[in-house]
């Protein structure tokens, strides 16, 4: 404790210049890693507030089970260096499996697809799949994507029919929001911006027309001809555990001479000729004043940040309830070869509160002694919190995953702080107008990233470009 003291006592009167980044998931390690990289003299000093670094992408360790990631990911090459050569090469080319693409499947309509995680309408009976098809063909040609929210965007992609009768339903099935409610981000997050309407043979051809291939997907997704594939290659840890990863990442910050404060989180921030001097930071309960603040990356979040900045302006603002975001950590007696070589399954089917199944051993090739261990990302409402244990054992036995509670050998339920946002109109809209209050205020030396830092803005490679895009700027301040 009386070194604690002495550090941070020397580091806040220190006259070296400090940035402070805060927020130590996949957007603030790189954008701490990468500032200090580009400028070995200044002081980075990398803040959270909970007490361990990774955000997203930490780890659950269980003592008889091992370990289990919060969410887990395949880290995908973005295509540019100054990136992947910071996020790939925490660890050494040998560390990291190859995965053979992003090979995802759907369970829908009672129906567990392991050919692609787009819905196959041909599962789907009905007569009317003529007309559906034909609106499909017709929305392809007029290839109109401008729309306001997810309804109309899937009517304009998909054509009325297809929009309104299979694919809105589900939207609103998993973000418990009328599709017309929902923003175009919604469709963004799941696979819902194709759909499988055709054999294989006619799907050679049609493939040729980019307009139908934005539209419509092979039925099997191993069959995608390379020119069409993207050539980003995804990566994930040979020994199992993003956990690991990101302790290597934070190691290799920390020996450059970075600094990482937990359980830490900034309670002022003080601006002078549009420039931000000083920070008021709480640590371990503790405030204190930090001077010589050269700059603040953000990235925990606008809304924590808008707290921080302008209360009056946060209170006023209207979100609807976020959901609740919980993980379920399952071992199974019954093995999972039902999901071939499936790295996740999206949940579709409406009343689930499983979102998304991710099958350990197809990201994880080398594990051998862990091969029936799943996830279980879960979204619900608060209110829908009672019962949700028995809930989810009926969905895992519907699905297949178990056949009955005894072929459980671990259950563990983990709520979550972050996750999935809710992208309804309504939030969406607030967390503009954050953005656009804290544009206002002109802060020459702060910079935002991370997870909706900008419109759309939630997957990691697309997180990371854009941090990478606003630290070159940064770094010259
Ligand atoms: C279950 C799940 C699965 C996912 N799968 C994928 C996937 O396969 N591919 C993909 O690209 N994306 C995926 N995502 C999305 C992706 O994980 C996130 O968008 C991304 O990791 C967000 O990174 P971030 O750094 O912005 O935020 P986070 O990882 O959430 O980190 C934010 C950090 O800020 C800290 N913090 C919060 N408030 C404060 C405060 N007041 N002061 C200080 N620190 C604070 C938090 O403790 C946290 O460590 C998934 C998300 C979830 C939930």
């Amino acid at each position: 404790m009386l070194f604690l003291i002495i550090y941070l006592r020397i580091l806040m009167n220190s006259t070296t210049e400090k940035i402070f980044v805060c927020g130590a998931g996949i957007a603030g390690m790189f954008s701490a890693y990468y500032l200090k990289k580009s400028n070995p003299n200044l002081d980075i000093v990398l803040i959270d507030k909970s007490d361990s670094v990774g955000g997203l992408l930490k780890s659950f360790q269980y003592e008889n089970y091992g370990i289990f990631d919060v969410g887990i990911h395949t880290l995908y090459q973005t295509g540019i260096d100054q990136i992947d050569e910071v996020v790939l090469g925490v660890l050494e080319q040998e560390e990291w499996s190859e995965l053979p693409g992003d090979i995802g499947g759907t369970y829908v309509n009672g129906i567990l697809q392991t050919g692609s995680p787009y819905i196959d309408l041909r599962n789907i009976e009905t007569n009317e799949k003529p007309i559906w098809l034909g609106e499909l063909l017709e929305a392809a040609v007029v290839e109109n994507d401008e729309s306001d929210n997810a309804l109309e965007y899937l009517v304009n992609h998909f054509g009325n029919s297809l929009a309104t009768k299979v694919m809105a339903p589900i939207l609103e099935k998993v973000f418990k929001t009328k599709a017309s409610e929902l923003n175009t981000m919604a469709v963004k997050l799941l696979p819902m911006n194709r759909i499988v309407a055709f054999d294989d043979l006619p799907m050679q051809d049609l493939m040729l027309s980019s307009k139908i291939r934005s539209r419509v997907a092979i039925p099997n997704q191993r069959n995608l001809k390379e020119e069409y594939k993207s050539n980003k290659k995804g990566f994930y840890p040979k020994k199992l555990g993003l956990g690991f990863y990101v302790k290597a990442f934070m190691d290799d910050f920390l020996k450059m001479g970075g600094h990482i404060w937990t359980n830490s989180q900034i309670a002022k921030i003080n601006i002078s000729s549009n420039e931000i001097c000083s920070l008021n930071v709480i640590k371990n309960n503790e405030e204190f004043t930090v001077e010589n603040v050269k700059g603040l990356c953000w990235g925990a979040g606008l809304p924590v940040l808008s707290w921080v900045l302008d209360p009056g302006f946060t209170k006023e603002l209207n979100f609807d309830p976020p959901l609740k975001n919980a993980i379920v950590n399952v071992v199974t007696s019954k093995n999972v070869d039902r999901f071939k070589d499936l790295q996740y399954v999206y949940v579709l089917d409406g009343g689930y509160s499983i979102f998304r199944v991710a099958i350990y051993k197809n990201y994880c090739p080398n594990m051998d002694n862990e091969l029936n261990k799943i996830s279980l990302e879960i979204l619900y409402l608060k209110d829908e919190e009672e019962g949700l244990e028995d809930k989810i054992l009926q969905e895992m036995i519907n699905i297949g995953i178990v056949d009955c509670k005894n072929d459980l050998s671990f259950f563990q339920l983990e709520k979550l702080t972050a996750g999935v946002p809710r992208p309804t109109q309504k939030n969406i809209s607030s967390i503009r107008d954050i953005r656009n209050n804290i544009s206002a205020k002109k802060i020459n030396n702060l910079i935002c990233v991370g997870s909706l830092a900008e419109d759309n803005l939630y997957f990691q490679s697309d997180i990371l470009k854009d941090a990478l895009k606003k630290l070159k700027h940064f770094a010259n301040i």
